[in-house]
């Protein structure tokens, strides 16, 4: 077992690191106050990150990525946390694992367009009655002719759509219908600008400001066959097993490198501040809360740690991520809220970022997959599985 990490690893966590202290860090407070990102400036991050090769760095290097290992790539969204969620899109990019099931004319058409950042995706499952239950969507495909060749209908609407507005099209799930007349869950690529696909209204969010999220509707939109992903049917399949490494590095990292971040910032308050001619961080209370919050972020990083490297073992890695899922977004929520109390009312005032950081760390608990559904998917294989999901030698 060698837990250290490597030279170029460390020089490409440093190479992140400086990126958002230096490009990114300083539009943060500028976002906040509007509550979007000026498209120049986007620009000029994206393109400042992709001549450092910061841009889809999870994407295969063969096709224009980066080519990282899962634990590699771990490394960097860790880093990744330390900024907000627009940012890290628009620099490092969003480019989502099951794009990867492009075949054919799809690649050149939406996969390596996505990979190089002059198309960006955004991906829709939610709908306003199917959220957790993510298998009880009723937006629907049929198939039918269109022009003479084989096509498909797209009828429904989703919300909650990340990035929706940056987006130039939608890995969109939808029901469609076997040989044998029963339903399924397919996935396709629809281009935003198709005649029946309509934006709606950005739905306003507590936190993670800057991001939009947006509701979509497809009124008899028609696509070409060449918009469906992988094979008919296996859209859940193909959308949930790709995902997880999605739920690993965009909500186990992050959630990671956030609350590292966070807690930095507690240490440094505790230190700095200074209450019946001492510094609070001598008083035990305050001592305990820097101490739990400790212990929390290296026990939740070396779950995100393990779960990557066993991915990249070829292992399967599916309970162990819905457990880092839990674990790091609720340690995120503890130390935010250690942060607010240590920081007093500093931590409550919008002069300083604690107040922002905690409204932005609640969504963790809930995207990708609420705590208690991955607390009922861990329950489920512990009845099963017994020791073996929790006892290295069994
Ligand atoms: C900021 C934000 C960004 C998002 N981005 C996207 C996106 O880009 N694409 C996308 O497709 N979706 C996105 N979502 C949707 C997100 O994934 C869902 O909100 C999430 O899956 C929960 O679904 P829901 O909101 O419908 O809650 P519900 O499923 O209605 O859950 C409500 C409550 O019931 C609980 N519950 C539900 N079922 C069970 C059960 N079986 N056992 C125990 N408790 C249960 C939940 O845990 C929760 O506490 C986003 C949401 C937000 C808020």
């Amino acid at each position: 077992m060698d837990f250290s990490l490597n030279d170029e690893q460390k020089m490409m966590i440093d190479t992140v690191r400086r990126f958002i202290a230096e490009e990114l860090k300083p539009l943060e407070d500028e976002i906040e106050d509007q509550g979007f990102l000026a498209k120049e400036k986007a620009q000029v991050v994206h393109e400042k990150a992709k001549a450092l090769g910061l841009y889809g760095m999870n994407m295969p290097a063969e096709l224009g990525g980066g080519g990282l290992s899962n634990l590699d790539r771990i490394l960097c969204e860790e880093q990744f946390g330390h900024t907000t969620d627009i940012l890290i899109r628009r620099a490092f990019g969003n480019v989502y694992e099951p794009l990867l099931h492009c075949k054919g004319e799809q690649v050149e058409r939406w996969l390596k367009p996505a990979i190089e950042g002059a198309r960006t995706c955004a991906i829709t499952i939610t709908e306003s009655g199917a959220g957790s239950d993510a298998a009880g969507i009723k937006t629907h495909a049929k198939k039918t002719t269109i022009d003479g060749k084989d096509g498909w209908v797209l009828n429904g609407s989703k919300h909650f759509i990340s990035d929706g507005e940056w987006s130039d099209f939608f890995l969109v799930s939808a029901r469609t219908d076997n040989a044998a007349g029963e339903k399924e869950i397919s996935m396709f690529m629809v281009d935003k600008g198709l005649p029946g696909f309509t934006v709606g209204k950005d739905q306003k969010m507590m936190g993670i400001r800057g991001t939009p999220h947006l509701e979509l509707f497809f009124d008899n939109v028609p696509l070409e066959a060449v918009t469906l992903l992988g094979a008919e049917g296996q859209g859940f399949k193909l959308a949930m097993g790709a995902l997880n490494v999605v739920r690993l590095a965009q909500v186990g990292a992050r959630a990671v490198g956030k609350a590292s971040h966070v807690c930095e910032l507690m240490v440094d308050y505790a230190n700095e501040r200074k209450q019946f001619g001492q510094k609070i961080g001598d008083f035990q209370m305050i001592q305990q809360m820097l101490a739990d919050s400790v212990i929390e972020i290296n026990a939740a990083r070396w779950m995100v740690y393990h779960a990557a490297w066993m991915l990249d073992q070829g292992m399967d890695a599916r309970e162990q991520i819905a457990m880092v899922k839990v674990q790091a977004a609720e340690t995120l929520g503890r130390v935010v809220d250690r942060a607010v109390q240590i920081f007093g009312g500093m931590g409550f005032c919008k002069e300083l970022p604690i107040e922002r950081y905690y409204r932005d760390a609640r969504i963790y608990r809930i995207f990708d997959g609420t705590s208690e559904i991955h607390r009922s998917v861990i329950a489920k294989m512990v009845m099963k599985k017994g020791a073996a999901l929790f006892d290295v030698n069994r």
